[in-house]
């Protein structure tokens, strides 16, 4: 089955196409809005010639889509229908720059190939497991009731794929598995899996909860945003300030951590403080969501920061020697595209690193959810 995958904000859209493992192509079309690509339709039509090439007369089956907030409703991808776009347009207050976005891009492949089934893969939806004692916030109810105020978490897609592939990896059926997942790339996150499903995890309302991001700060006292407010900040001022101008590049002045990183080694002060407060972070979220999932088999890094930075790794299991954690300092340094185990055989628990491959998971589930449909239906 050939996959079209398609995770479309705003401004870019961003395409694979992927035949079981083997990835036929892919790219990022920018500035679209702008002259030379009006409009998402536009975007498709840019990289339409290259796919005819590389297909060699054969055709897309089906077109998954990365749709960011699943709300409540959407626990499993879905076969989009009018009415699934309507329900993920329902949820645009709640998602205002990313659920419209998303729409484009499905609009936009409805409108190039009509009758192509289309999918929608939540990044919320691996997270309708937590318990209400983990989603509730402690504020009047009435603001959930009315407002939908509540912890939904995101980088769903890529905690349950690395979910799946650690305990493979490790040989533990999913459903006996307990674990602590960090998603370490611009955005991050930490999961507490239980039983192979989620039930606590760091983003929540939005993605700006948790722990410290490339631009975002992460937990904050909330009184912050109201002494601010009352010293004339705007909502777009500090929507601004805690999502693009905190985190990394708040403490640091950069929000790549590579730059970081060589800042640090160089002796910056500011940029060693930002790496110490992010892995400090981290670390009280790993022994919280430990203890969360009764005792986890292992600690698994993710995405571009916790597959790649070895020594960030070290900082973060440096701090939890009260658990029994130990990297080996070898395996830490090696490279590698498959998952490892970096930690000793003495260590309580193994630290695995295992890649995340969030359009390889989307492709996977919109083959399985098209065919699930066209057995329902034949
Ligand atoms: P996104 O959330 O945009 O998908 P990625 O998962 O690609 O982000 O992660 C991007 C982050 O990973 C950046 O901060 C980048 O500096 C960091 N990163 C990538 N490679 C390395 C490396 N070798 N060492 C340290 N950090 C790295």
């Amino acid at each position: 089955m050939i996959i079209l995958v398609i995770n479309s904000g705003s401004s870019s859209l961003k395409y694979q196409v992927r035949e079981g493992d083997d990835v036929l192509a892919q790219g990022l079309i920018e500035s679209i809005g702008e002259e030379w690509v009006p409009d998402h339709a536009a975007a498709i039509e840019h990289f339409d010639t290259e796919l005819a090439v590389i297909l060699q007369g054969k055709t897309i089956d089906a077109v998954g889509h990365r749709v960011v907030h699943g709300g409540e409703r959407f626990g499993e991808p879905v076969l989009i229908t009018p009415e699934i776009i309507r329900a993920i347009e329902r949820l645009n207050p709640l998602a205002p720059l990313h659920n419209p976005a998303n729409v484009l891009g499905i609009r936009a492949v409805a409108q190039k190939w009509p009758g192509i089934p289309q999918v929608a893969v939540f990044d919320t939806a691996f997270h309708r497991t937590l318990p209400e004692r983990a989603w509730r916030y402690a504020v009047p109810d009435e603001l959930y009731t009315k407002h939908g105020i509540r912890r939904y978490g995101f980088h769903g897609t890529s905690h349950d794929y690395v979910t799946r592939k650690a305990a493979e990896f490790l040989g533990t059926p999913r459903e006996n598995f307990n674990a602590v997942i960090a998603h370490l790339g611009n955005g991050a996150s930490v999961t507490a899996v239980r039983g192979g499903r989620s039930i606590d995890t760091s983003m929540g309302f939005t993605p700006l909860e948790g722990l410290v991001m490339g631009t975002r700060s992460g937990d904050i006292d909330p009184s912050i945003l109201l002494f601010l407010a009352r010293e004339g900040y705007s909502p777009e001022d500090l929507d601004t300030l805690l999502n693009r101008e905190s985190g990394l590049r708040g403490l640091a002045g950069t929000n790549d951590m590579r730059s970081v990183e060589k800042a640090a080694d160089g002796g910056d002060k500011a940029a060693q403080l930002a790496l110490e407060i992010a892995a400090y972070r981290l670390a009280k979220y790993v022994g919280g969501y430990h203890v969360a999932v009764g005792g986890a088999h292992a600690l698994v890094f993710t995405a571009g920061i916790g597959e790649n930075s070895s020594s960030f790794r070290s900082l973060v299991a440096g701090q939890l020697t009260a658990l029994g954690i130990e990297l080996d300092p070898d395996l830490n340094e090696l490279r590698g595209s498959s998952a490892r185990v970096v930690s000793t055989a003495g260590s309580a628990m193994p630290v695995l690193v295992v890649p995340t491959d969030e359009e390889g998971a989307i492709a996977e589930a919109t083959a399985a959810t098209v065919g699930a449909a066209a057995a329902a239906g034949s």
